[in-house]
């Protein structure tokens, strides 16, 4: 069976959906490895490395996906490009796609890929249990997400981030503030304080206070009682009524007032991120403060943030709205990305390397998109379909 890994050719993506580490355990399972040449470039993986990892290379993109029983990417495939850019159109019926293929962000490509008649799976949609955590993209991307927040904040701060004791006279330490302590706020603390920042944290679930003293930040509580609630069983938050939302941002501000810089990460899944640091509040911070919006792309938690720029608030605070934060570390993220397919993909071949797909297998039935040319998943489907489906199963 042959694997096939493209360059991604989306915008702001530097990552690989295969490193010469998965490579070589690919071809130990019995599959045939066939790269794009150049597939790698973005993530400093030369095609060399590739090939004597055990992988064929090819001259383009269409030679890989058209003779690919499954491919492995990074990024949803183009679908509907100009001057017939697409990748879609070349993968086989009955092949199967991986990848992070956001169906709720765009809900539309799903269809196309049950007429192209393959078996396409998106990652992000792995339920966290125990037994998927190796195989958890979300995790390990927002993960780096965090700590190159950090960076990319400090970089574009005037100051440094620890104390220093100069004979030249003392540097005060920076105060940093995470809003969000999910995978990549965890992460954004922990980098914040091997940098010698003093930092705090703030979430609406009641679990995240543990987490963050843990780390030697100290939390911010906005209502103990509604945090009880704000968990959603996949472990989740919930959206916020507006009552919350205008006690968080009175706490906020005052905060704000001693804080150098702020590390935003909440996120609601399917739905907009939620609006964590309105313009008022940006004026509360000091010029030369630096703000960071890792959520931009899901709508963005700081208002004045712009998708792929650094922008400038009238009282001189930048808002950094990198996208893709994760392809600003691609070697690791790439890394990390591979193996978390790789670990997928143990559970579609057989040990003799045939493709087997279980349907009653909870990680297959949680992402897997459509099958057979039809849309299959309970996520994806009209609300009275997916009730159908639960009681046949
Ligand atoms: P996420 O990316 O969906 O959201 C990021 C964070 O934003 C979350 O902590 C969320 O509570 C927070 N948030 C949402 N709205 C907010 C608001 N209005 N104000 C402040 N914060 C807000 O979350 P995530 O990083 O994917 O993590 C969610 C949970 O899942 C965490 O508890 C994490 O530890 C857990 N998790 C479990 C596993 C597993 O395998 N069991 C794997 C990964 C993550």
């Amino acid at each position: 069976m042959k694997v096939g890994i493209v360059r991604e050719r989306r915008e702001f993506e530097r990552r690989v959906a295969a490193s010469p580490d998965s490579v070589r355990r690919m071809a130990s399972m019995g599959l045939e490895v066939v790269a794009e040449s150049g597939a790698g470039e973005g993530a400093c993986f030369t095609d060399a490395a590739f090939a004597s990892a055990g992988a064929l290379i090819a001259p383009d993109a269409g030679t890989v996906l058209a003779d690919a029983d499954i491919v492995l990417k990074v990024q949803r495939p183009l679908i509907s490009e100009p001057n017939g850019g697409g990748e879609l159109r070349y993968l086989k019926r009955g092949s199967v796609l991986i990848g992070l293929l956001q169906p709720l962000r765009h809900p539309a490509e799903i269809e196309a890929y049950a007429n192209a008649g393959i078996f396409a799976f998106a990652i992000e949609l792995l339920p966290r249990i125990t037994r998927a955590q190796t195989m958890d993209a979300l995790s390990s991307q927002a993960n780096l997400a965090g700590y190159k927040a950090v960076i990319e904040a400090a970089d574009e701060f005037g100051r440094a981030l620890p104390m220093m004791m100069t004979a030249a006279g003392t540097i005060k330490a920076a105060r940093v503030l995470v809003m969000g302590a999910g995978v990549a706020g965890l992460q954004a603390i922990a980098t914040a304080r091997r940098l010698g920042a003093i930092v705090s944290a703030t979430d609406v679930r009641a679990a995240a206070k543990e987490q963050v003293e843990s780390l030697g930040a100290s939390f911010i509580t906005i209502d103990e009682a509604a945090a009880r609630t704000a968990e959603t069983a996949q472990g989740y938050a919930r959206e916020m009524d507006e009552d919350f939302q205008r006690r968080q941002r009175e706490a906020i501000t005052e905060i704000l007032r001693r804080t150098d810089i702020v590390i935003c990460t909440a996120l609601i899944p399917g739905r907009k991120a939620p609006v964590l640091l309105t313009e008022p509040m940006i004026a509360a911070l000091a010029p030369g403060s630096v703000v960071v919006d890792l959520s931009v792309e899901a709508g963005g938690n700081v208002e004045g943030s712009r998708l792929g720029e650094v922008a400038a608030a009238p009282n001189g605070v930048k808002i950094i709205g990198h996208a893709n934060m994760p392809s600003r570390i691609p070697v690791d993220a790439s890394q990390l990305y591979a193996r978390n397919l790789l670990n997928f993909l143990t559970l579609l071949v057989d040990k003799d390397g045939r493709l087997k797909i279980d349907p009653g297998d909870e990680i297959i039935k949680a992402t897997l998109l459509t099958e057979n040319g039809a849309v299959v998943n309970p996520v994806l489907l009209p609300a009275a379909a997916a009730d159908a489906q639960a009681s046949a199963a």
